[in-house]
């Protein structure tokens, strides 16, 4: 099976994904995934937070 490397937006930490679970693997753990949830309310992805 093919691995890929991957950054977390949150936290920065590195960390490898089944390549077919590539596209819904953006957080390194659940943690990080909620707290994204937490601070924009909005679980339809990762946007850059407005200047
Ligand atoms: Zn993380």
């Amino acid at each position: 099976m093919n691995y890929v490397r991957k950054i977390c937006p949150v936290c920065g930490s590195e960390f490898s994904v089944l390549k077919n679970a590539e596209e819904k693997a953006v957080y390194c753990t659940l943690e990080c995934l909620a707290k994204v949830q937490e601070t924009s309310g909005n679980r339809e992805g990762f946007l850059p937070a407005e200047q």
